[in-house]
């Protein structure tokens, strides 16, 4: 089994080695055995668990900067799903690379993703060593015929990727309650049920998405999913910025895990607010994510977190809102709980997955409280060396590879906007 040491890191304020055996955390201790296969030299960098991202639509890489500062109507129907419409299975894998990498080098070793060709993009997750759950994007648009395609679609994707690495997750992904029939929820919650798997879906993103549920079907978007039977805990809903008392009771008794979006939602301008004192006063899990680089534009963790915190302050007028910790744990052990994934901690026997970040670096100093410069200060650029499975992803701020990934990302986008 190969083994990797990384020597003479501060973990918890102390000075320790850590030894990795196979893809798990073997031993963490001082001056242990140097016999090691291959040995990293941690001085200078602090080790902590790796960010969790969870709600990303990785191939979107290739739209960053393509279309910004327009109303979401607009933006979707001119620009955005026109230029998807002309993404091939190979661009996904090309962008979902480029994601990739921009996650690696800011720290972040897992992503929960949405879109279609999933096959290609767990060919990218796989390639560049991360953890990635799949999500196979599902929309019907209420047609019966395209609903049966649908279907047979995540079928094919669930047995396609059941040949990746254990690294690798697959998840019905039904887009939302307004381009997906209830006909097709009612299915995917079986089918999930059925394998096991977890559910990914956009909810309550803007108002009129609540309008028009309450129009359509007298109830507001969870309260729908709950008359459908489908909310539950493998359910993984991102947004939630327009919800009722109800709904966040509703979610919370369901153990529905919500992902909370903040830079997407800001740069749109959908609205609302994350309730995230309710939800988890109520008992829910809150989670974060990025959303895709059209929306965002970038793939940093570190932002999404110092942005979910300061979002919440302004909203509840308090500043004792979502403080530093918290956010810290949603973007880490939080989300590794929710995705039953055994890492979120440095301790023995857990997976080995970890970053070392670079504290002497000027915007950490002088260094009063780690999980403030963390969340308020730090940014992707901190962190040195990223783990994953016990595998070395960047050394030193270097991922193999990156000069192609980067070249081979401009190519393709350059394609796709003068077709
Ligand atoms: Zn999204």
């Amino acid at each position: 089994m190969k083994s990797l040491l990384i020597r003479d890191i501060v973990l918890d304020n102390k000075p320790a080695d850590i030894l990795i055996q196979g893809n798990r955390i073997k031993s963490i201790g001082r001056r242990l055995p140097k016999n090691a296969g291959r040995t990293v030299d941690g001085r200078g960098l602090t080790a902590l668990p790796p960010l969790f991202n969870c709600h990303t639509h990785a191939a979107m890489s290739l739209l960053r900067g393509y279309a910004d500062d327009m109303r979401l109507s607009e933006w979707l129907q001119t620009r955005i799903w026109p230029a998807e419409a002309r993404f091939s299975r190979d661009d996904v894998r090309i962008g979902a690379r480029l994601a990739c990498l921009e996650m690696i080098k800011s720290g972040t070793t897992f992503f929960n993703d949405m879109y279609w060709h999933g096959r290609a993009a767990a060919e990218a997750a796989e390639e560049m060593g991360m953890r990635a759950v799949i999500g196979a994007g599902f929309i019907d648009g209420g047609d019966p015929a395209r609903g049966a395609a649908q279907r047979r679609m995540l079928e094919e994707v669930r047995q396609e990727l059941s040949g990746f690495s254990s690294r690798i997750l697959f998840a019905p992904g039904p887009h939302a309650i307004y381009t997906v029939s209830s006909e097709s929820l009612r299915f995917i919650k079986a089918f999930a049920g059925e394998w096991g798997l977890p559910i990914h879906i956009h909810l309550s993103e803007t108002e009129s998405e609540v309008n028009d549920s309450i129009g359509a079907h007298k109830l507001r978007p969870a309260e729908y999913l709950d008359s459908l039977g489908f909310l539950g805990p493998e359910v993984f809903a991102a947004h939630c910025l327009h919800l009722s008392e109800r709904e966040v009771d509703l979610l919370a008794a369901s153990r529905v895990k919500i992902i909370h979006v903040p830079a997407s939602n800001l740069k749109l301008a959908a609205g609302g607010q994350m309730p995230y004192r309710a939800l988890t006063k109520a008992g829910a899990s809150v989670l974060l994510g990025t959303d895709g680089c059209s929306s965002n534009n970038s793939l940093d963790m570190f932002q999404t977190m110092k942005m979910a915190a300061l979002l919440q302050k302004h909203a509840a007028n308090d500043p004792a809102s979502l403080p530093a910790p918290d956010a810290w744990a949603m973007a880490t052990a939080v989300a590794a709980q929710a995705f039953g994934i055994d890492a979120g901690r440095i301790e023995e026997g857990r997976l080995a997955d970890l970053i070392l970040v670079d504290l002497d670096r000027p915007e950490c100093a002088p260094g009063y409280n780690l999980a403030a410069d963390l969340v308020y200060s730090a940014n992707g650029y901190c962190v040195d060396t990223v783990v994953c499975d016990g595998r070395v992803l960047m050394l030193r701020r270097k991922v193999p590879g990156e000069e192609e990934i980067i070249a081979d990302a401009r190519r393709a986008a350059r394609r796709l906007a003068n077709a």
